[in-house]
């Protein structure tokens, strides 16, 4: 089959990847000049399918003050998603979805070598009693689901983040030692790279203007030029509304902005200060600490309505003061890099995986949160519905007309 793909994301290059290893003959359209330029640059990084939030959570204190007004429908779905049988089911189904991608993820990386500063082991920080009592309901769920897990105390967190500030304020943490750390950009070069040795061909510089359904759909470029193929799938990440909403296909997507604050560890220049081991998240404050490499990389901060290209200077600074409480003087911050990136977000929280509903065209997108989690299962998952043949997992959480 000829199939296109829209988006160079994470997502669009797993897809890529998929299509072109099942025999298909993928061309990627890119609108940037390379491959994970916007949602999948600088994302926290961690892969967790212990620690999966549903819906795109407020963090730090809210979800980026009066412009959240702006999104009151948004908002609405979103409350109501978060009724107990609804969210109930959402969790288990993206628990599910993480699992298998982590699966993916893992034999991808032994089959093509692949490196992108993987860590194994991911702490759950609680920050005190009532963090842990709080705990109490997600632990009963990863007992309920066999996930591999342990409620850790203070003294074997520091055992196993021994680079923890000493006035750390870590209570207990749940350790999830099958979840980690990795760089999503990393992972999505060389993944690029493999899809091009199975014959995918990326455009890169390359805009998509229209999407034209039928049964052999088409896509028109930024020059107008009209090119059919057997079928689309749109990864267009949190830009995608443009392209669908002339098919009559509108989805609740929304950017929700997020900060990253990425710096060399103080370690390299011979100081004792040896940051993070693997990948943390302050449950509380909603944000994640992690190591990549060389370097150690704080994120978070949910912002509803902003641009990416508004840099506020609170949530930076709020990500610099808890990296601080919890790894002093660890990261060279002169050196730091700042970062702010679009969540592709939908109110209830799984992605949107499969037929669109307009003749040829298919979806992988939305995946808020949890992008770099889910990339290699929703990939898997779109490749097998392109080709005909029944998904692995259940699709009805994914389906784009849950949303209508
Ligand atoms: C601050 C922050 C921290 C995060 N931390 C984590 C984390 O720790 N773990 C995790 O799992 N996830 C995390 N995420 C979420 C994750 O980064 C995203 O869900 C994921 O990167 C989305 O990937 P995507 O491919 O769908 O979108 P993108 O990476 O945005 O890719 C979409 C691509 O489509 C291209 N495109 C759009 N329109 C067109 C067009 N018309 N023509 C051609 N190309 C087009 C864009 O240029 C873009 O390259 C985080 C996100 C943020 C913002």
């Amino acid at each position: 089959m000829r199939v296109a793909v829209i988006g160079a994301g994470i997502a669009g290059v797993t897809t890529a990847y998929e299509l072109a290893r099942q025999g298909d003959e993928v061309t990627v359209y890119e609108r940037r000049g390379s491959v994970a330029g916007e949602s999948s640059f600088a994302a926290g990084g961690i892969v967790s399918a212990g620690h999966i939030a549903p819906r795109v959570l407020p963090a730090l204190g809210g979800f980026g003050g009066w412009r959240a007004l702006a999104h009151m429908p948004w908002l609405w779905r979103w409350w109501r998603a978060g009724r107990p049988a609804v969210l109930a089911a959402n969790r288990r189904a993206l628990q599910q979805l993480a699992h298998a991608s982590r699966e993916r993820m893992l034999e991808l990386t032994r089959a093509l070598d692949l490196e992108y500063e993987q860590e194994p082991g991911l702490l759950v920080l609680l920050r005190d009693e009532r963090d842990l009592k709080a705990a109490r309901a997600p632990l009963a769920l990863l007992a309920e689901w066999g996930v591999a897990h342990e409620l850790v105390d203070a003294a074997r967190c520091r055992a196993l983040e021994p680079g923890l500030a000493e006035r750390a304020p870590v209570h207990a943490a749940i350790h999830l030692a099958q979840d980690g750390v990795g760089n999503c950009r990393l992972f999505a070069q060389q993944l690029k790279t493999q899809a091009q040795r199975l014959g995918a061909d990326f455009r890169l510089d390359a805009a998509v203007r229209a999407l034209v359904p039928g049964a052999r759909p088409g896509v028109v470029d930024a020059a107008g030029r009209q090119r059919e193929f057997d079928a689309v799938v749109v990864c267009a990440g949190a830009q995608a509304a443009p392209l669908l909403a002339p098919l009559g296909l509108r989805l609740p997507l929304l950017p929700v902005q997020g900060y990253s604050v990425t710096a060399p560890l103080r370690h390299l220049d011979g100081l004792p200060r040896p940051g993070p081991r693997a990948a943390l998240i302050d449950e509380r404050m909603g944000v994640t600490i992690a190591r990549l490499g060389q370097r150690v990389r704080a994120s978070g901060c949910a912002e509803l309505g902003g641009k990416a290209a508004q840099v506020e200077l609170e949530p930076l600074r709020r990500l610099y003061r808890l990296l601080e409480e919890w790894f002093d003087g660890a990261a060279v911050t002169r050196e730091a890099q700042h970062w702010k990136g679009a969540q592709p977000a939908l109110p209830d929280g799984p992605p949107v995986l499969g037929a669109s509903g307009a003749p040829g065209i298919w979806l992988n997108l939305g995946h808020g949160a949890s992008g770099w989690t889910l990339a290699c299962g929703s990939a898997r998952v779109l490749a097998e519905l392109v080709a005909g043949r029944a998904a692995t997992i259940d699709l009805e959480r994914y389906s784009a007309a849950r949303l209508r």
